[in-house]
Parts: structure tokens; C-alpha cells; sequence
């Protein structure tokens, strides 16, 4: 496991169950467990990376790459690419982070208004 003590890295390791929507051998998108919006998948590496400050240092911005590809094929998947959808990933505490492995939230099926709050 990449990081014992990290809750996605037991859900990648298959120790902690998840509602796994979409997988490539680099990464892997479930549900979020408290949706936000009618579709709320999370979009991880495989790898553990802790933050967006450290992608740079973990030489993934490959990865990171891939996970947007995949939110635009679950989004096809979902029905909602067509009337629109948001990707967001939080940085640290001030922006709500609360697991420390990196992942993208796809959120859709609503309206989900501009700015966020
Ligand atoms: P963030 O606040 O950006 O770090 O997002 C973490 C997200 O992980 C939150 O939206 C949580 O609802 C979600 N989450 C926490 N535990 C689980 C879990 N076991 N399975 C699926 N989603 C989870
Ligand atoms: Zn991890």
C-alpha cells in the first residue's frame, strides 16, 4: 500500500469498500459518500499524493492529466457532459481538504451556480 494510514489508499488496496463507477490501471473513481450534487464521483491516482503542492516533486502531472480525461468520460457516462458540469480539487485546510490523496470531485446533475460559495 502507498501510504498505510491513508483512507483512499485502503480504498485502492480494497481494505475499505467504495461505489467504484470507472478504474484504468492509474487511477480510480467511486462515489462520494455525502454527494453534493446527483452525481458526485471522486477521481484519485493510484499513487498517493498528498496535495496539489506536491505534484511537482511526485513527478504526476501525467496523472493528474488523466484524471480530467476520465471526468469528462464519467461525465459521458453519467448523462450530464452535455448540460455541464464542474471539476474541483481542494488544497489544504483552507479550501476544505479533508483527505490527504489527491482527487478530483466531479459533480453534476444540477445547477451548480458561479462563484461557489
Ligand atoms: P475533500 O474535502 O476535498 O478532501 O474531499 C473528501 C471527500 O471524500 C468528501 O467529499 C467526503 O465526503 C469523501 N469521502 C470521505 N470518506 C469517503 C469514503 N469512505 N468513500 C467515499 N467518499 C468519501
Ligand atoms: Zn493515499
Amino acid at each position: 500500500m502507498n501510504d498505510p494510514g491513508c483512507l483512499f489508499c485502503k480504498i485502492i488496496a480494497g481494505d475499505i469498500s467504495a461505489d467504484i463507477v470507472y478504474e484504468t490501471d492509474r487511477l480510480l473513481a467511486f462515489r462520494d459518500i455525502n454527494p453534493q450534487a446527483p452525481t458526485h464521483v471522486l477521481i484519485i491516482p493510484r499513487r498517493h499524493v498528498a496535495t496539489i503542492n506536491d505534484i511537482a516533486e511526485a513527478a504526476a502531472e501525467d496523472e493528474i492529466g488523466s484524471l480530467y480525461a476520465a471526468a469528462a468520460h464519467i461525465a459521458r457516462e453519467e448523462g450530464i457532459a452535455d448540460d455541464g458540469y464542474r471539476v474541483v480539487m481542494n488544497c489544504n485546510e483552507a479550501a476544505g481538504q479533508t483527505v490527504f490523496h489527491l482527487h478530483l470531485h466531479l459533480l453534476g446533475g444540477r445547477d451548480l451556480g458561479w462563484p461557489p460559495g
